[in-house]
């Protein structure tokens, strides 16, 4: 049986792993809990599964929560802070930690997870993001194992073979696709984008997300991360690794090899499939998703990314490329910049702009260790909230 830690368990990655497990009562068992704010939620989520531990991370609302565990008359432990996080994931009594918190708020507990050696399940691709070699160094010191649940990334770990150990030209792996759905506005100018508003860039086509990731997708930093995640996770140089737009988010992502042979993994838009995946690998368990029905499909379409209109693709691939701290600029930059059009400050076409502003500048900074991450992390958000002032409207 194992006994996994859900990070980020009110989110949409968070329930949707939630719902996998709870049709399999025999395999995994839900020991420990985490949120954010959301006390209400994770109370409700602390009666159905009754962890072991449960953390609400914002450190104020420890003594509701504890009263509210209390008067359902619950054996959890209440925990909180954000270093309560960090232990969650280290804690020996759990085997399996799901990263599943967005954003670099979900670095430290990933890398804790990672040095304890833990199976780690990871979404969170901020994380992976920031942390550079640093993440799969520690996971590969320690024995933890990564599986990534980003449909792509487990698409591709899908269709890669199954000793591949960080050395693709062995494997005659030649380059990974990542496909895009392409987000609400694919097809759109410059020009088009410039009025969106929040609620129009969350309104993904094929995917129910949360709100950061959602506008990720629109503006095409999503597959910008995900293309440095695949870097990361994988260890394929910059050059072999190709985005391909393909509006019906149905071939997941792709692995040529030397033969000329690609290798694609496929199935209904649904997180519940590489959730299931990575909870059960190398088993396979049923996810509870609506099988693929390629003649109701009926047809694949296949388009190269504007990057015109999309600009931060290119300036995640340019990060990728510079590499040191430029990676975690990108990140933080993008994160501040999102969260601003979100609380309506800037304007769409702004998150690009405070990115670019935020890549102009060099740091030249070693980053092989989680405090000298937080410290570019910590300055790349302050320069970009100055930057914002400039845009706000
Ligand atoms: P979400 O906003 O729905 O949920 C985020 C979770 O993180 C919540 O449980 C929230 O309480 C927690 N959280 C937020 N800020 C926190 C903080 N400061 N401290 C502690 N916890 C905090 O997000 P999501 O869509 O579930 O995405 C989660 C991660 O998975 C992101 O990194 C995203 O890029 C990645 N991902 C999501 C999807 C998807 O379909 N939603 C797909 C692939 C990858
Ligand atoms: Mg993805």
């Amino acid at each position: 049986m194992r006994q996994v830690a859900v990070l980020g368990a009110t989110g949409s990655i968070g329930a949707s792993t939630l719902e996998v497990i709870a049709r399999h009562p025999e395999r995994f068992r839900v020991a420990a809990l985490s949120a954010h704010r959301d006390c209400a939620t994770l109370v409700d989520l602390c009666t159905r599964f009754v962890p072991d531990v449960a953390v609400i991370a914002d450190a104020s609302l420890h003594d509701e929560f504890a009263a509210a565990l209390r008067s359902r008359g619950l054996r959890t432990e209440a925990l909180a802070g954000a270093d309560a996080l960090d232990d969650i994931a280290a804690d020996t009594r759990f085997d399996t930690v799901v990263a599943a918190i967005v954003g670099a708020a979900g670095l430290a507990s990933t890398l804790a997870a990672a040095r304890a050696g833990k199976r780690l399940l990871l979404a969170n691709k901020e994380a992976v993001v920031m942390s550079g070699e640093l993440l799969v160094a520690t996971a590969a010191r320690n024995g933890a194992t990564i599986i990534p649940l980003d449909s792509e990334h487990n698409a591709i770990f899908q269709c890669l073979p199954r000793d591949y150990a960080h050395n693709p030209g062995a494997n005659g792996i030649t380059r990974l696709i990542l496909t895009a759905s392409g987000g609400p506005f694919r097809g759109w100018s410059r020009e088009q984008l410039r009025g969106v508003t929040p609620d129009q860039a969350c309104a993904h086509p094929r995917w129910k997300m949360g709100r950061k990731i959602s506008i990720d997708s629109a503006t095409l930093m999503n597959k910008g991360l995900e293309v440095i995640e695949a870097q990361r996770l994988f260890g394929v140089a910059p050059e072999h690794i190709d985005v391909l737009v393909h509006p019906q988010s149905i071939v997941h992502s792709l692995v040529e090899y030397a033969d000329g042979s690609q290798l694609a993994q496929l199935g209904s838009p649904d997180m519940r499939t590489p959730i299931a995946n990575a909870l059960a690998w190398p088993a396979r368990i049923d996810a509870g998703v609506t099988r693929l029905d390629l003649v109701a499909a009926a047809r694949l379409d296949f388009e190269a990314p504007d990057l015109i209109a999309f600009p931060c693709l290119a300036h995640a691939f340019a990060a990728l490329r510079t590499g040191g701290a430029a990676p975690i600029m990108l990140n933080a930059a993008n994160e501040v910049a999102v969260a601003a059009f979100l609380a309506g400050r800037i304007g769409f076409l702004d998150i690009e702009r405070v990115i670019s502003s935020g890549l102009q500048r060099s740091v030249n900074a070693a980053t092989d260790t989680l405090e000298a991450i937080v410290a570019i992390d910590y300055d790349a958000r302050r320069a970009a909230e100055c930057d914002l002032q400039g845009f706000s409207s």
